[in-house]
Parts: structure tokens; sequence; C-alpha cells
């Protein structure tokens, strides 16, 4: 006899990961994934041999539970320097497990039910699930195309979609720069008008900042919470995940004002209890790590975004180098598929590449139907690879 639950509400209302669909699939055909993103660099070694150290030296149970000291001011110290927004570590840090828990917490804290929270899209796809575990009613602002004066063309959102989003139901708003999956940065410009509509109507805002290391052709990171109206109405997200190349540490965190950092800790404590704690003890080390680290970085992601933005366009896509981040957004229409998911099907059986269907980022799927992602942290060797792969579309179709 099959026993018979009912599963709760919650758990019904989202689906397994798009992307981790595409990811089976392709291992299945043997495919190139470039749809999750997962650096493919190592951590440093000096910052490996710290965690080593660290478990040697007998860091193996619990830490606090808002997360170890020295890592914590390490933490505190690159938000004042880099975010330039002061940080006291024992009164706005809390440690994570990865940014994606940092953003869980963040919402579990401060979402009541009929709390509306506004979300850009396309979004990185756990803020759908987040909304719906903590129970807030997402509103969707559409990042679009569009050309600027000189000529360039952006995502950006429309003042008055924005302004409409807003209303006394608002209490947050999610703001993720660089983002992911457009690669793009929100501007100074951007970045105050939303500061405005969150001081207006009384909300905060929760920003996840996980790319902010990896910006090209010297554009600037702005952390809203720097403005100086936002300092107590910000939770910043962020995380050591992509910046050093260490996804399966699960090393976040987040840096609110204190009233919301109380209940931000209570949340992650009766989640996770805490981060590993020999691996705080290594990211101290890393957070570290000499500036000339960080320009090594953008550079070795810089060469394989314009290797692979040169590819796609040579295979068809049409697409613009992101600003940000190890994704490129591209449109598909010139392949005359009926739509993305079909697109995604076909590019891993007949070409061995695998991507991201577009319609996957977004409320509205419609909007993504001709969209589709591809990410390039990969080695040099299977990019050009890739690159071959996809100069077969053309022939194929
Ligand atoms: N935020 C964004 C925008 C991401 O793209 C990702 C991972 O792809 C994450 C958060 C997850 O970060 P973490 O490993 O710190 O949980």
């Amino acid at each position: 006899m099959s026993l018979q639950f009912k599963l709760s509400d919650k758990s019904t209302r989202f689906t397994e990961s798009v992307i981790r669909g595409m990811t089976q699939l392709c291992l299945r055909h043997n495919a190139i994934n470039l749809s999750q993103g997962t650096p493919a660099y190592q951590p440093p070694d000096v910052v490996k041999a710290a965690a080593v150290k660290a478990i040697q030296e007998g860091y193996n149970q619990y830490s606090i539970t808002w997360g170890a000291p020295e890592f914590r001011e390490a933490i505190a110290h690159k938000m004042t320097t880099f975010n330039c927004i002061p940080t006291d570590a024992a009164k706005n840090v809390t440690v994570t497990c990865g940014s994606t828990e940092g953003m869980l917490s963040a919402l579990l804290a401060i979402i009541n039910p009929g709390d509306e929270v506004i979300i850009f899209e396309p979004f990185y796809e756990n803020y759908g699930p987040d909304t719906i575990i903590s129970g807030a009613k997402p509103v969707y602002v559409a990042l679009q195309e569009t050309q600027t004066a000189d000529g360039v063309m952006r995502f950006t959102y429309d003042t008055s979609e924005l302004q409409n989003a807003f209303s006394a139901n608002t209490k947050a708003i999610i703001v993720n720069t660089p983002n992911n999956p457009l690669g793009k940065v929100f501007t100074q410009d951007e970045l105050q008008q939303i500061a405005d509509l969150c001081c207006e109507h009384d909300c905060i805002a929760v920003t996840d900042e996980i790319y902010e290391h990896m910006i090209y052709d010297d554009k600037a990171h702005i952390s809203i919470g720097s403005l100086s109206q936002m300092r107590d109405r910000t939770v910043t997200v962020s995380g050591l995940s992509k910046t050093y190349s260490m996804t399966g540490w699960r090393l976040g965190y987040v840096v609110a004002p204190e009233v919301l950092t109380d209940a931000i800790r209570k949340m992650h404590d009766f989640l996770t209890v805490g981060a590993p704690h020999p691996l705080q003890r290594a990211g101290v080390v890393a957070l570290n790590l000499p500036p000339s680290y960080y320009q090594e970085l953008v550079d070795k992601y810089n060469k394989n975004r314009k290797r692979l933005v040169n590819t796609l366009r040579e295979a068809g896509f049409r697409c613009h180098p992101p600003e940000a981040a190890y994704y490129i957004m591209t449109d598909i229409s010139d392949f005359g598929f009926s739509d993305d998911t079909a697109f995604a099907n076909w590019l891993v059986k007949e070409i061995g590449v695998g991507g991201v269907p577009g319609s996957s980022f977004y409320s509205r799927p419609h909007l993504g139907k001709t969209k589709f992602r591809f990410m390039f942290s990969m080695a040099d060797d299977v990019l050009v690879e890739a690159g071959e792969r996809l100069m077969k579309i053309k022939s194929k179709i």
C-alpha cells in the first residue's frame, strides 16, 4: 500500500530548477554545459591551505551562529572600504550558508502575509521560490533592452512601470547588481531613483551583490546601501562563492542595520545554525587577498567574455557584451524555433552545447521566449570546443 501524504501548498508552487534540468540533459547527451553558473576555476592555494590548517588546528565545531568573529571583522572591513557601507562586525554582519540562505533569511525576517516584494525580471531563479517560502507577493518589473543616447544597447526598466509597482503593501525591492542573467550593472542614476522610491514608500532594498568583483570596461559597482538615505533601509547580501571560485564552501553574508540584523540572525540560526567554521577561518585569508587578485580575476573572465560574444555572433545569435558577471543573454529569433525550450533541447541533442531557455528567468514566460543564456566561466579549451560546435548551427537548421 502506498502512503498518500498531502504535500505543503508551498512545495507545490514552484518546480525544480530549470538550470539543474539542463545540466542533467547535458550529462545524458555528453554536451558541453554552458548553463550552470559554476566557476571553472579553483580557490587560490593560500586559501585552500588555510582551510586545511583550520581543520587540523581544531576549528571543527560550531562557530558563533552568526559567524566567527574574525570572519565578521574581515567582512565588515571589506563592506566599509569596498562597498562604502560603514559596517560594525558585532552589530551588522550575519554569516550565512551562501548568499542563497542569506537572501531567504533576510526575507523571512522582514515579510508578513500580504507584503509585496518588487523583483526585476529576468531574475535569478531563486527569487521566485524565495518569495513563496517567505510568504511575499512578488510584483515584477521588466528590464528591457533599450538603446541609450550614445547608441549603446543596455537593459533598463521603464520608470513609470517601476513607480507603478510600488503600493501601500510594498515591503521590499530586490536589486541584483551586477545582475544574473543579464550581466547588467545598475547605474548611479537608477539606484538613486530606486532609493528615492524606497524612501517615499517606506520600504527596504534587499540587494544581491554576489558578482560585485566581476565588472568589465571600467564600469563601477555601486552598493545601494552606500547612498546616505539608504543606510537604515538596505539589506546587502553577498558571498565568497563567485569571487573566490568556492561555490561548494557555502560562505555568504548579510549586512544590515542592527534592528534588521537581530531578526535575520534569528532566522539564520534556526535554519542552518551556522556556516562551516573552518572555512570561515579560510574566508579571512580570501578577503585579505591583494588587489592584484581581483584584477587577474576580471582579466581572466574578460578574455572569456570577448571570446564567447564573438563566437555567438558568428554562430548567428544576437547579443551584446555583458557589463558584468559571466553570463551572456542572447536573442535566438533568427533561428526560427517555436520557442526557447525547443531550441534548448535541440541545441543539446544536435549541437552538443547546453544553455538556459530565457523564459525560465521570467514570471511572464513569453517575455523570454526568444532569449537564451550562456555562461562563460569555462576553461579555454572547453570554450574553444563549444565554439566549434556552435558554428555548426547554421548548417543544421
Ligand atoms: N545570487 C545570484 C545572482 C547568483 O547568480 C547565484 C548563483 O548562481 C547566487 C546568488 C548563489 O550564491 P551562493 O553560492 O552564495 O549561495
